[in-house]
């Protein structure tokens, strides 16, 4: 077994995931109950759902079970983050509206969840004492960056509302640090995908929406010509990032990481991937993808440097796109149609 869940299991701790209801969050809390640990989840169900808590909770051992709470509230709200900081050692902050079509449709909104939500959590942890804020950063902070790989100390321009609120966070966090001590670390996910991500929806990432769209038998649209690229990123990635940056020694606190395989795939190879996965998988599908307009605010190629995470935190992918398609594809099999 890994020495940091190892650490975990012999000294559990306290800990608070915010967004638990969603998709990364529930995964999170999922492999923290499996360790043993104590959690408290807080979630408004903006976007998350009670069936994906419902879930994570008939999947691990019944006294495991236990050791789970649910909050529903909202972090724009000082109270309830207050109140659930008050119950936990460790913070792992995962809520906040994401897509990038959604906070061009609706700025504000995103910008009161992304950025209110997220500095009314930290200065809850502030005041509670918490020892170790992880929060969910993102690839979008790059923006308009043309260098590949990405490396933590070059970001561009945001070409979104989002963006913007994710790069937001990252200077609340570092003043956060300077100012009160607070160890507060970001991880930049890149496009994370699984178990629990959501189908449905007009913001849906692609991977669940076209598993989806192909296993019903519907078109797929790929906006652009299909090479655009991204660094897929199997949530048990993001999950081992967060509980390595929550233990992580006090001179490797106050950073950002990404959190991503170090690789790139197009949309034109991603499809094949899917198309092939379902065939292995005894959905044969002989769809051919619709080509749309590419999208507003998307950047066009993604791929990290993950040389940071893995000397500092020992971060260390378990899965590359295939390995996690694969993972992923008899939870969509399973599911139906919601
Ligand atoms: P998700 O929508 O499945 O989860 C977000 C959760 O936050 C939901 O359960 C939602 O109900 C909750 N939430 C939203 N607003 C809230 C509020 N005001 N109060 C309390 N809870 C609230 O999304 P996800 O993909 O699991 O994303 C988790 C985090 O990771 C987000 O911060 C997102 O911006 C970030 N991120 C995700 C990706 C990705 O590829 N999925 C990439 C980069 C960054």
């Amino acid at each position: 077994m890994a020495a940091h869940t190892d650490e975990l299991r012999t000294r559990p701790r306290r800990w608070l995931v915010t967004g638990a209801a969603g998709f990364i969050g529930s995964n999170i809390v999922e492999a923290l109950l499996r360790l043993d640990q104590q959690v408290v989840g807080l979630d408004n169900f903006a976007t998350g759902h009670q069936r994906n808590i419902d879930e994570l909770l008939a999947a691990v051992e019944p006294a495991q079970a236990a050791r789970f709470r649910l909050i529903v509230g909202d972090i724009r709200d000082r109270e309830t983050c207050a109140a659930a900081c008050a119950q936990a050692d460790i913070v792992l902050h995962q809520a906040a509206l994401g897509s990038v079509p959604r906070s061009l449709a609706d700025p504000a909104t995103s910008h009161d969840v992304n950025v209110t939500g997220f500095i009314n959590m930290l200065d809850a942890a502030r005041r509670a004492g918490i020892s170790r804020f992880v929060y969910a950063a993102s690839s979008s902070t790059y923006g308009d960056e043309p260098n590949l790989p990405k490396r933590e100390d070059r970001i561009g321009n945001p070409l979104s509302p989002y963006a913007a609120t994710k790069l937001v966070n990252e200077i609340y966090a570092a003043v956060y640090a300077r100012s009160y001590g607070l160890r507060a670390t970001g991880l930049r996910y890149f496009n994370v995908f699984g178990p629990r991500q959501d189908p449905n929806g007009p913001y849906a990432a692609v991977i669940p929406k076209w598993l989806d769209a192909l296993v019903a038998g519907e078109a797929v649209t790929i906006n652009g010509d299909g090479e655009t690229s991204r660094d897929f990123c199997f949530v048990a990635n993001a999950v081992q990032a967060n509980l390595l940056a929550a233990l992580a020694p006090d001179e490797v606190q106050g950073e950002v990481f990404n959190v991503a395989v170090g690789d790139r795939t197009s949309l034109n190879r991603l499809f094949a991937l899917l198309k092939a996965g379902l065939a292995e998988h005894g959905h044969e599908r002989d769809a051919e993808p619709v080509h749309a307009e590419f999208r507003a605010g998307d950047v066009r190629h993604s791929e990290a440097d993950i040389t940071k995470a893995r000397q500092l935190l020992g971060y260390d992918p378990t899965h590359d796109v295939v390995t996690g398609i694969n993972q992923a594809l008899p939870w969509y099999l399973s599911r139906g149609r919601a």
